[in-house]
């Protein structure tokens, strides 16, 4: 990815919203943008990565973008970050002093909630940080909206000199639109002016800046009641107003095309005032939310009466089927309850890995262990827990296997005395918050193993570079970091650390045993690079010479989607026992010739499609 592509001119261009708020931050005459890759959010850095004339990076964390953004706002240089909602929570920290500070230059944080939970561990309602931090919050409905608020997000940062929180859900992150764009501003950093009671918040510098954020927040409560990102929609129909905020105004508007409502932009604080005035000229008072009853708490709470989760979901989307539901509840009308059963239009298929992974080979080896806890963690790892590796006892969230994996081996009792413990984490999760899991094990002499899987690439949002690629965002060279080195700085004996090849399972089944069998930490790190990064070269595919097939199945326990099962058959063994069998073929088109399914085939019935070659081990070629 490089910069100073063509940019598109100012027209109607087609974009999801995750574009959209890229080219707005582009033309807001944004200096520096940075960001952790995360699913829905992590198209905005790449889009915004080919735009010319600013500096855009991936962080290691997305506290650390946000540090980055608040560097460049104090400066006077308009600032963005982007993260999904769960990596507010990491940023959290910071976020909770540079409300305290206020901000310089414009400064807008994109926060992407998972809403229905695609691809993340939790769903949360990213709206309660702008309440928790006093901070407004704008919730665009579709793509030009998106564009729009992002552009509005940086004025009125620099208005009231705060940071703006742009809250994004996965609909609004993916869908497309037309969007009428403009031009890049020319806006000029006003440099920084060294002021220590406002920059360095120790308590004597915070506290008389307290009462500022409050007269802030007051100032943009007043702003919310007049603003024009909140606006009323006429309806005829006057026996269900609606309030809403965000693509559920949509569903709304949808389900709904005759009914009155008050749609939110600037929804953070909210214009309560305005909110009673159209209360009034309804009957009654719908409030749509997604996810949390967030707003129809503090209409309630403001003496305004109104109806939400009472009739609505808790959790995922309030699309109109959701809401005519919802609403037939709220007339008192007999409805016949959805069943709470995901309809399967689609041959079910667990997600699984790609064909060649280098985890394929650790999740086999973990899962013919035995006697052995294995804590793992966010990322493609996490896919280890599926079948056939069934290789994972828990996943909590990002750098959490190292802490978990400490906990068990201190909190164990006599049943569990004789069990070995490993950490699963990936390169990227242990740069963004399993570093310092790691120091806690060495410095509190935990006995736990780490299999850090280093496959060079944030795999699991699609193969994003990161310190331990050795690239940057825009793909150029950077310095690459040596994890044996880091793991031995953090606390592990040299002795204690192995750098091996995950295609290569006798040696890593060897290590595994050997390192779990000592009774302090050690770390095994795979060093394979990911099968969907651009330099990474297949070699000649194998195919199964069915003759020779057993149907034992070993192969298939590698977890391969090139091996597909073509019979099943049962066999009784001379003792009377059954076994079940399963015969395999490879699709050629797809193996990659890594050879992990070769190894624990006994009957060699795995060979070279073409003609036979020695086994090698995989090449991959790096920039
Ligand atoms: S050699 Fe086996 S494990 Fe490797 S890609 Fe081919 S089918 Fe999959
Ligand atoms: S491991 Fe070998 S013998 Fe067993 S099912 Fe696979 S190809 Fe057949």
């Amino acid at each position: 990815m490089s910069a100073s592509q063509p940019v598109p001119a100012a027209a109607r261009l087609f974009l999801s919203g995750n574009e959209a708020v890229a080219r707005a931050v582009w033309e807001a005459g944004t200096r520096v943008a940075a960001a952790y890759p995360g699913t829905p959010s992590t198209e905005i850095l790449e889009v915004l990565a080919k735009y010319p004339d600013l500096y855009t990076e991936w962080s290691v964390n997305e506290k650390v973008a946000l540090e980055v953004a608040l560097g460049a706002s104090m400066v006077g240089a308009r600032a963005f970050c982007a993260m999904k909602h769960v990596g507010l929570n990491v940023a959290s920290d910071a976020l909770m002093t540079m409300t305290v500070t206020g901000t310089e230059g414009g400064l807008v944080i994109a926060v992407a909630d998972d809403v229905g939970m695609s691809s993340s561990q939790n769903e949360q309602d990213s709206r309660y940080w702008g309440r928790f931090a006093h901070l407004p919050v704008l919730e665009p409905a579709d793509s030009q909206e998106a564009y729009a608020m992002t552009r509005a997000a940086f004025a009125l940062s620099e208005r009231f000199r705060t940071p703006v929180i742009l809250r994004l859900t996965t609909r609004i992150c993916h869908v497309k639109g037309v969007v009428v764009a403009g031009e890049r501003e020319a806006v000029e950093p006003g440099g920084f002016t060294k002021d220590p009671r406002r920059w360095v918040m120790v308590p004597g510098n915070a506290k008389p800046r307290l009462p500022l954020m409050f007269e802030r927040e007051a100032a943009v409560r007043a702003e919310a009641e007049n603003s024009p990102l909140n606006f009323r929609v006429d309806g005829s129909d006057r026996r269900i107003g609606f309030v809403t905020s965000g693509p559920a105004f949509m569903h709304v508007r949808e389900a709904f095309p005759d009914a009155p409502v008050f749609k939110l932009g600037l929804s953070c604080p909210p214009p309560i005032e305005s909110l009673r005035e159209f209360a009034a000229t309804v009957d009654s008072l719908l409030v749509v939310e997604e996810t949390e009853p967030l707003l129809e708490t503090e209409l309630k709470a403001a003496g305004i009466a109104c109806h939400g989760k009472d009739v609505l979901p808790r959790t995922g989307e309030l699309a109109p089927d959701a809401l005519h539901l919802g609403v037939a509840r709220l007339r008192g009308e007999v409805v016949a309850e959805p069943e709470h059963v995901v309809p399967q239009q689609v041959f079910p298929r667990p997600p699984t890995m790609c064909v060649a992974c280098p985890h394929l080979g650790v999740y086999y080896t973990l899962s013919q262990m035995r006697n052995v806890m294995i804590a793992g963690d966010i990322g493609c790892y996490t896919l280890g827990a599926g079948h056939p590796w069934n290789a994972l006892d828990s996943c909590i969230s990002m750098g959490a296997s190292m802490g978990t994996a400490l906990g068990m081996d201190k909190g164990r009792g006599k049943v569990d005395a004789n069990k070995k413990v490993v950490a699963v984490i990936g390169d990227s999760t242990f740069m963004h918050m399993g570093m310092q899991g790691l120091l806690d094990i060495t410095w509190n002499r935990g006995n736990v193993t780490v299999l850090l899987l280093d496959n060079r690439a944030v795999g699991m949002t699609g193969g994003q570079d990161n310190p331990g690629s050795g690239r940057d965002l825009h793909g150029e060279e950077t310095t690459r970091v040596d994890f044996a080195k880091l793991c031995e700085a953090l606390g592990v004996k040299k002795e204690r650390i192995r750098v091996l090849d995950p295609y290569q399972l006798p040696v890593l089944f060897k290590a595994l045993r050997e390192e779990t069998k000592i009774e302090e930490p050690s770390v095994i790190i795979t060093d394979r690079p990911c099968v969907l990064i651009d330099h990474y070269v297949p070699t000649k595919p194998y195919l199964v010479k069915e003759d020779r097939c057993t149907g034992c199945g070993n192969c298939v326990d590698v977890g391969c989607p090139a091996i597909h099962v073509i019979r099943r058959d049962k066999e009784v063994k001379a003792s009377g026992k059954e076994v079940d069998l399963s015969f395999v073929r490879i699709d050629t088109s797809a193996c990659t010739g890594c050879g992990l399914c070769v190894q624990p085939c006994a009957p060699e019935a795995i060979i070279h499609a073409e003609p036979v070659q020695p086994l090698q081990p995989m090449q991959f070629v790096r920039k």
